[in-house]
């Protein structure tokens, strides 16, 4: 009954990807009575590989999945998207500087920020998870200069989520139980899960775990490296984990965040907190009738206070690495 939302998936042929459109297809972004039509970019080499995952798609018989396009032209792709989900970037390869990594994603996501500003429907919302996804968000809103900024956005929801998941265990109780984490500022190492303003149903994290050794020593080093412990015991890197927070990230954006719950997303940063404007930096957001707003007014402790200021230098740093390779 409800007109099809479309929704394009970059990296479509990768692990992430493999995971992320099985999920959409089956109504987990957008909800039970919406249909979607998916619009997948891959790189030319991968557009075989991409055509076996399309052929497990329509294997599914998803109820609410109208139709599936692919390419390797962002132009074409992106036409009409009302969602993008920008997830394919350039791994580091051996021998990479992290200046070469920041020049190839500053090319694939200066490029589809320009495409996504030529054809993108007029409601696209923009979620970035390839990395570096903080940055490769301030290059793809920087180059779609016809499109609020507002609408790019990059994933910091499965920091949050992972952070969620510590916190049940150290307390034994369900991660539903947890309200109000906050991861602020980039998705790398520099990242800070915040447990401060967290409670369990109505009670203080702060009240229930009075251990600063813990939380420097083990919470926010099991939060931050979290993926290489992954990759440790997996022999591969966390795809369905990411794939689920990029679906929790767009869906609570478009369809709500709970009442008396907040989430974090990378957005613009409008000056909150002290965290400088021109960057795209972890907050703590509700979200309502499509639209997010950063959680105003939380008191910040000394040690909240350097650990987000730290992780806003290193924004700050790729922001003027990107700046002079000329991405910006
Ligand atoms: P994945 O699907 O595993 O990862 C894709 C991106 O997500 C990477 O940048 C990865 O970062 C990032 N990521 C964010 N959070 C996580 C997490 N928790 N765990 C793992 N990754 C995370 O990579 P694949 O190599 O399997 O697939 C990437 C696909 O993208 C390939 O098929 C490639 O062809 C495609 N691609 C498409 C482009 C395009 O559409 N124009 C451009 C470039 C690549 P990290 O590298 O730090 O792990």
């Amino acid at each position: 009954s409800s007109t099809p939302i479309k929704v394009a998936v970059t990296g479509a042929a990768g692990q992430i990807g493999y995971s992320l459109l099985f999920r959409i297809a089956s109504g987990d972004l957008f909800g039970p009575h919406t249909p979607v039509e998916l619009r997948l970019l891959e790189i030319a080499p991968a557009l075989p590989a991409l055509e076996g995952v399309v052929m497990e798609l329509l294997d599914g018989a998803f109820p609410l999945l109208d139709s599936v396009q692919i390419g390797d032209n962002p132009e074409k792709v992106f036409d009409g998207v009302n969602a993008a989900l920008l997830v394919g970037a350039r791994p580091r390869g051996p021998g990479m500087e992290r200046r070469d990594l920041l020049e190839a994603n500053g090319a694939i996501f200066s490029a589809q920020g320009k495409a996504l500003n030529n054809g993108a429907a007029e409601d696209l919302r923009v979620v970035v998870t390839g990395n570096p996804a903080n940055t490769n968000a301030l290059i793809a809103l920087s180059n779609a200069p016809d499109i609020p900024a507002s609408r790019f956005t990059a994933l910091t929801r499965l920091d949050h989520n992972r952070a969620l998941a510590q916190l049940a265990a150290k307390l034994h109780c369900p991660v539903r139980e947890l309200n109000r984490m906050t991861i602020w500022g980039n998705h790398s190492a520099s990242q800070y899960p915040d447990i401060f303003s967290a409670r369990r149903g109505e009670q203080s994290i702060s009240d229930l775990i009075d251990d600063q050794h813990w939380l420097e020593q083990e919470f926010i080093p099991t939060v931050a490296n979290r993926g290489a412990a992954i990759i440790a015991a997996r022999g591969s890197s966390s795809a369905a984990s990411a794939a689920s927070a990029t679906i929790d990230h767009l869906r609570d954006w478009v369809l709500g965040t709970p009442n008396q719950d907040w989430v974090s997303m990378a957005v613009p940063s409008d000056g909150s907190y002290g965290v400088a404007e021109g960057i795209v930096s972890s907050f703590p957001c509700t979200a309502q009738d499509g639209e997010y707003r950063i959680v105003p007014d939380l008191e910040l402790n000394d040690f909240s206070r350097a650990r987000i200021d730290a992780s806003v230098s290193e924004l700050l740093e790729e922001r003027e690495a990107v700046t002079q390779l000329g991405f910006l």
